[in-house]
């Protein structure tokens, strides 16, 4: 408080002079002292944070910001600091981190890996274990039962067959998390080493796991019922991110993007033909990729775009407006 009057005798004083009537000049000193001790106190709040970093000594890392929604659900009130590699707004199938993000990972007790073959994992999760050899990386989609990439949803059944008959391991689709009954598996998988770590805390941790797992079977049967009584079962997407969303509620996903490539002029001739004999009139396109060819399809089928992201952080809501973007334009 020192400081505060000294400061404030100083920056007053020029003021002061100029103003003639005493009740005025005490009122300017008042405000000018509230205002004085709210900039000290914030800067040292800044201050504190800036230099303390992550508040809790427990640190998990993970990939995708819905991972940190399912963290801090099993979590609960314990304090943990969550690094997630690709942020808000990232493609993890291009993104690249920084050289500060590498070196946060020193102090993290556990990694919590999508296992999906996503490719920014494909890159990374090698160096960092060659980096950080102690650093326990766990695969979260051990149970998960994956779909191939990039292929209209209606051949999943036979496509699965078929890698199961020839021990195929073609490539997966990636987006597992894009289902609520894949992301049951993968927070499974997810407490069951996170407990691993804090074992004390075990109980708690599949409490507050069970608590979550309820809004997530409770949220899937409500997106049941809303796609019940469609009339039409394909939806066009630009970015192949659908898959699991639509084997888990008997829908049909026409992906555009094939592999991560643009289609040929022969294949979008054959989409537009196919979305105008299918009544499609809705492109779905993410807001983490560029939405202008989308938006020359959308002017092809005389449709429209709607942005769906399969990557926000509030995991559970975020479900739920897919959901019903995808209901409203069936
Ligand atoms: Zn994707």
């Amino acid at each position: 408080m020192k400081k505060v009057s000294l400061k404030l005798k100083s920056s007053l004083s020029p003021v002061s002079t100029m103003v003639r009537d005493p009740n005025n000049s005490l009122k300017i000193f008042i405000s000018l002292l509230i205002v004085t001790i709210f900039i000290i106190l914030s800067g040292g709040c800044l201050g504190t944070d800036l230099q303390n970093g992550p508040q809790s000594d427990f640190i998990i890392a993970c990939t995708i910001p819905p991972q940190e929604e399912f963290i801090r659900a099993i979590t609960g009130n314990e304090e943990v600091s969550v690094l997630v590699m690709v942020p808000q707004g990232a493609s993890p199938h291009t993104f690249e981190p920084t050289p500060s993000q590498i070196a946060a990972l020193e102090k993290a007790d556990l990694y919590l890996s999508l296992g999906s073959g996503i490719e920014f994992e494909n890159r990374w999760l090698s160096r960092i274990q060659n980096q950080y050899p102690k650093l326990p990386i766990v695969n979260t989609s051990k149970n998960v039962h994956f779909l191939p990439a990039s292929h209209d949803s209606h051949d999943a059944q036979d496509m699965t067959d078929l890698i199961h008959e020839n021990g195929n391991t073609e490539r997966n689709d990636p987006h597992v998390w894009v289902s609520l009954r894949n992301a049951a598996l993968i927070i499974n998988e997810s407490c069951g080493a996170i407990s691993g770590i804090r074992p004390e805390m075990k109980n708690s941790f599949e409490i507050n796991r069970d608590v979550y797992l309820r809004k997530l079977s409770d949220l899937d049967n409500t997106i049941l019922q809303s796609l019940k009584d469609r009339s039409s079962q394909t939806i066009l997407v630009y970015h192949p991110a659908f898959g699991y969303l639509c084997r888990d509620y008997n829908l049909t996903q026409l992906a555009v993007e094939e592999n991560g490539q643009e289609p040929s002029a022969q294949k979008l001739a054959e989409i537009v033909t196919r979305a105008k004999e299918e009544g499609i009139e809705y492109v779905f396109t993410e807001p983490e990729s560029s939405t202008r060819e989308a938006e020359t399809l959308a002017r092809e089928i005389n449709g429209t775009i709607i942005l769906i992201s399969p990557l926000a952080s509030d995991y559970l809501e975020n479900m739920h407006r897919v959901a019903q973007k995808i209901s409203g334009t069936l």
